[in-house]
């Protein structure tokens, strides 16, 4: 089996990462960056949102760890001083795994340039940079509703304990295999009125963004943020790929709520 650690640049992180990678190899696991089947991530929610990126081209192969140095996070289940159990439940391996829905995220453009994808593992909003974001909103091919606002953000089931639970959306259990789209600041008057509430969607349908042209847009895929000009549509949809996570312990999902939002 080989192994990749990915850690942030916290020193703490980074030390964790050298420890776990010394263990790997006394235990006879190769260490690889390039072509692993597992990868583990030291730090927080942050720092497993990039190795997602980083290994999103194969996701069918690798199962993803999270070890973290810092609170109790949604995708990071080990504590830095568990690396010895960690290490001996790699060695005892039965290649079990856990999955979880992902975001497929189209763009498309009104000149000349090619659609571009994207997948998501937390969320992907759309903001306009300099006025009021303007969209139309279909569910599937019909029109939904025209919404008026600062932006529109869909997210995963996983997703819906970050930027979802900021913007008012309901946590929803992973093994829920749906999608909700968030407003952000809609303006809701007698002219302009969008639902005003999350909506949450099943996995046979999708949401598309019909933007209004001349503007120019953000786009925020989970940590990542870029600016497009003469973008057209933006369509978000569940993946027919999934996030794979070795799963050696369980932690209950509500558990995890209960610790990051409510605790004693
Ligand atoms: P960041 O600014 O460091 O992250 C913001 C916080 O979100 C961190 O505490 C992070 O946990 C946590 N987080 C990330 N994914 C989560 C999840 N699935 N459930 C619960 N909490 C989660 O940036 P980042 O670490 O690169 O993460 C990017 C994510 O931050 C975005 O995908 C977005 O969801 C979220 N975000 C939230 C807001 C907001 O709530 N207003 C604003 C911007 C971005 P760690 O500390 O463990 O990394
Ligand atoms: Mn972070």
């Amino acid at each position: 089996m080989k192994i990749a650690v990915v850690a942030n640049q916290e020193p703490k992180s980074q030390q964790v990462a050298k420890e776990l990678q010394d263990k790997l190899r006394v235990a006879n696991f190769e260490i690889d960056k390039v072509k692993p089947d597992v990868v583990i991530t030291v730090g927080g929610d942050g720092t497993l949102l990039g190795a997602f990126h980083a290994y999103s081209h194969e996701l069918d192969r690798i199962r993803f760890i999270g070890v973290h140095t810092g609170h109790l996070g949604f995708y990071t289940d080990w504590r830095d001083y568990e690396l010895d159990l960690l290490v001996s439940s790699l060695c005892e391996d039965t290649s079990k795994s856990v999955s979880y829905p992902l975001l497929d995220v189209t763009l498309t453009y009104n000149d000349t340039r090619q659609d571009k994808q994207f997948l998501a593992l937390n969320e992907a909003t759309v903001k306009n940079l300099n006025r009021t974001m303007v969209s139309e909103v279909f569910i599937k091919e019909e029109l939904f509703e025209k919404f008026r606002g600062d932006g529109l953000s869909v997210s995963t089931p996983t997703g819906s304990t970050a930027y979802s639970k900021s913007l008012g959306g309901a946590v929803i259990h992973p093994r829920v295999n749906a999608i909700q789209l968030n407003e952000v600041a809609s303006i809701n008057n007698r002219v302009y009125r969008s639902l005003g509430s999350p909506l949450i969607i099943a996995k046979d349908e999708w949401i598309t963004l019909n933007l209004a042209e001349d503007e120019s847009y953000q786009l925020h895929i989970d940590h990542l943020v870029m600016t497009e000009d003469n973008l057209d549509t933006v369509t978000v949809k569940l993946s027919e790929q999934r996030i794979h996570f070795a799963s050696y312990r369980h932690t209950h999902f509500w558990r995890r709520v209960n610790d990051a939002f409510i605790g004693e």
